[in-house]
């Protein structure tokens, strides 16, 4: 596995971002007076210990705080670099860590699950943090993505840094662990914030305005609704791509519509049975 990072590139006064591999992760950085604060951590203890350094040496003061997004290891598994700072993550995120795949992914990423650390802070819904002249807060707005998805608002600056609750430069991963259904309401509760002037930092690609986030929670509420609409027409999974009409490309939704049926099932809506006649 191939770990590298960028240099922290400045979007906006005491607002960074650098960008970790394998994965293409972002990493958010924002400086107050007296301290900083670190947005994910990379794929593994030690790219952590690295993006902290690069960190605090942009910064000019010492980070006072770090936050993981959610569970996804390319955010996660760097936090075990902080351990000595207070480290905030929702409160699933200890759990997410004895998860089945956890054990594979480290592996592969070459090191031990011994090795990875939760927060030291967890939290259910929300955390101010103190930088010294601006501060930065700490939201749960509902589960998306996943299950404990925290978005990163620094109101003086009017940017909002989103995690994986909207990506740019591919659509957003919509797998297994996540909640099609609830995924526009925690959109709903970022989006009540931005103005014109917002900067939103997703957790891969780009920045970008209101404008893009508002469409792509568009696209994202569709998947779900359309789904549930094909349902409700006796469309089995099988023939949904080609009955429905769909915000993403074949692939991306080739892939979702499974778990979109599973979770409509699990709502107990399922595709009505056409009573075979002749
Ligand atoms: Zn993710």
């Amino acid at each position: 596995m191939q770990f590298s990072e960028t240099a922290f590139e400045q979007l906006r006064p005491g607002i960074w971002r650098a960008v970790a591999s394998p994965a293409s992760v972002t990493i958010g950085l924002v400086a107050g007076d007296g301290g900083a604060l670190l947005i994910d951590t990379g794929s593994s203890p030690s790219q952590g210990a690295r993006l902290r350094e690069a960190a605090e040496d942009v910064a000019g003061v010492p980070l006072v705080a770090v936050v993981v997004t959610h569970a996804h290891f390319d955010h996660y598994y760097g936090l075990a670099a902080f351990d000595d700072l207070p480290t905030y993550g929702h409160e699933s995120l200890i759990d997410a860590l004895a998860a089945d795949h956890v054990e594979q992914e480290a592996a592969e990423l070459g090191f031990a699950t011994t090795e990875l650390k939760p927060p030291n802070r967890p939290l259910s819904l929300a955390r101010m943090v103190d930088l010294g002249g601006r501060h930065a807060e700490i939201v749960h707005f509902g589960r998306g993505h996943t299950a404990g998805d925290l978005v990163v608002i620094v109101p003086e600056a009017e940017v909002i840094f989103t995690g994986d609750l909207l990506e740019q430069g591919a659509p957003p991963a919509m797998g297994p662990d996540c909640f099609l259904k609830e995924w526009p309401a925690a959109l709903d509760g970022v989006l009540g914030l931005v103005n014109e002037h917002t900067l939103l930092v997703p957790g891969h690609g780009e920045p970008f305005d209101r404008v893009f986030a508002f469409t792509q929670r568009a696209e994202i509420s569709s998947v779900y609704g359309q789904a549930e609409y094909l349902v409700s027409q006796g469309v089995a999974a099988a023939d949904a791509l080609a009955a429905g009409e769909w915000q993403f490309d074949d692939d991306t939704i080739t892939a979702v519509l499974p778990i979109v049926y599973a979770q409509l099932a699990a709502e107990g809506k399922l595709p009505g049975r056409r009573l075979r006649l002749l």
